[in-house]
């Protein structure tokens, strides 16, 4: 039986029948809201065993993928259910209907497990209105805090460089989080490039032999710093444009960039071997140098400094792809993939080309993940074992009547939600955001006590 019809039968404008169509309105919300809390519970499981690392580039994307969700609803609901694991309070006043996934989204912007408890009782206390206005006051006088934090640390940031007594050059440091961040980025990109892991899916062979010879973390961290430094001498410390940043030089013996089972090898301006699909990877889109050795070690062919697409080919493949076209990614900055690779007869034509990001550039090289046009021209994308990756994945089959199954499941998890289970304890009414502030906030609260 369809719910709605019992309050649509009832004789028109009849206040008892609008009474209830309130209250079936109020009482199926809670039921979706504990739903919701069951569907962030599966959400952060699905997140911490990294179910969407099968060529996706985050557990948001996935899920935009493969719900429809857009982007930004997604990466809420992400940042939601990974809140909510160490918040069990709020997770639990959800999953019970008690509080909004609209209130517990704004309070887990501010809740830490010392706080969550009062702010909870703001949550219940209060409209989602009061709710999103405590929180802005609360994150006002966290950032007051914050901002005298980021002082101290900036007074404390230091790098010591200094001579062992055995010759070597020690560096020990403390550095403001952000620039920490770039230095680990730069690091990471400097590593990447001087140790491209490879993923041989299909396969086979010497896994041992690569692991045996590559350094360890500590010292592949030695080695990208002395990239970095180098990197930025030779440019005069001038940053240059972004997407110069990668800029390496490539040998490569013929054979191997042509075909990646040829013996031969790739090495790196620095004498690193890359293995032969990284360097066709690097050679698909390449603004880099890559010279060609013949099996004498003659330089047969040196692609010097220009890049392999040219310009009005790369605007129409920016203006064709817009980004990255792996289905789910979206990605806005990609590089030109080769779909039958130019060392191999590949032509340079709109074609022949697809955007990829990065992160799925190297999956289609280096990972196993296979991409062609199938009959009409559209992309298909394949994952190693040969399965298809749809654009747009098939959604699951709903029941005939889910408001039922819906109602059925919360039951049998014992729920009891009715059309009040969510109702704020007090009705409007003015609320004084700064006293309500000055009595829940801890470090308001430490500021207005006499000392
Ligand atoms: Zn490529
Ligand atoms: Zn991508």
């Amino acid at each position: 039986m369809n719910v709605l019809t019992t309050a649509a039968l009832d004789p028109a404008g009849s206040t008892a029948a609008l009474d209830r169509l309130g209250d079936e309105i109020a009482e199926l919300s809670v039921h979706l809201e504990a739903a919701t809390a069951r569907l962030l519970d599966l959400i952060r499981e699905f997140d911490i065993r990294a179910g969407w690392n099968n060529g996706f580039r985050s557990c948001a994307h996935w899920l935009s993928w493969r719900v429809g969700l857009d982007l930004g609803a997604a990466r809420e609901k992400v940042r939601v259910a990974r809140a909510l694991g160490t918040l069990p309070r709020l997770a639990r006043a959800l999953g019970r209907g008690e509080l909004s996934y609209a209130k517990v989204r704004a309070l887990t912007r501010v809740a830490t497990p010392a706080t969550e408890e009062r702010l909870m009782e703001v949550g219940r206390a209060g409209t989602a209105e009061h709710v999103e206005r405590i929180v802005r006051g609360w994150r006002r006088v966290d950032r007051n805090a914050e901002a005298r934090e980021a002082a101290q640390r900036h007074r404390c940031r230091a790098l010591h460089v200094y001579r062992d007594h055995d010759g070597m050059v020690a560096v020990r440091g403390r550095l403001e989080p952000e620039v920490g961040e770039l230095l680990i980025q730069a690091l990471t990109a400097a590593r990447e490039t001087l140790y491209q892991r490879t993923y041989r899916t299909f396969a086979d062979a010497d896994v041992g032999e690569v692991s045996a010879e590559t350094p360890v973390v500590e010292q592949q961290q030695a080695d990208a710093l002395a990239l970095l430094a180098e990197t930025a001498l030779h440019r005069g410390i001038d940053p240059g444009a972004p997407g110069e940043r990668y800029q390496v030089v490539v040998h490569v013996d013929a054979p191997a960039l042509a075909d990646p089972e040829a013996p031969g090898q790739s090495v790196l301006e620095s004498g690193e071997h890359v293995s032969a699909e990284t360097s066709r990877r690097l050679a698909c889109d390449a603004s880099r140098v890559v010279m060609q050795h013949a099996q004498n070690g003659r330089v047969v062919e040196v692609a010097a400094r220009t890049r392999t697409i040219p310009p009005a080919v790369r605007r129409a493949l920016h203006h064709r792809d817009r980004g990255c076209r792996f289905p789910g990614c979206g990605g806005r900055f990609g590089q030109g993939h080769h779909i039958r690779h130019w060392a191999q007869g590949g032509p340079t034509t709109l074609s022949n080309l697809a955007m990829l990001c990065r992160r799925h550039h190297r999956a289609v090289h280096e990972e196993g993940y296979q991409v062609d046009r199938d009959a009409c021209g559209e992309l298909r994308f394949r994952r190693p074992d040969g399965r298809l990756v749809p654009e747009v994945p098939q959604q699951p089959k709903v029941p005939a009547d889910p408001v039922t199954v819906l109602r059925a499941q919360n039951e049998a998890e014992g729920l009891v939600l009715h059309a009040r289970t969510a109702m704020p304890l007090c009705l409007g009414g003015g609320l004084n955001v700064s006293y309500a502030i000055d009595v829940l906030h801890p470090l308001a609260t430490r500021e207005s006590e006499p000392s």
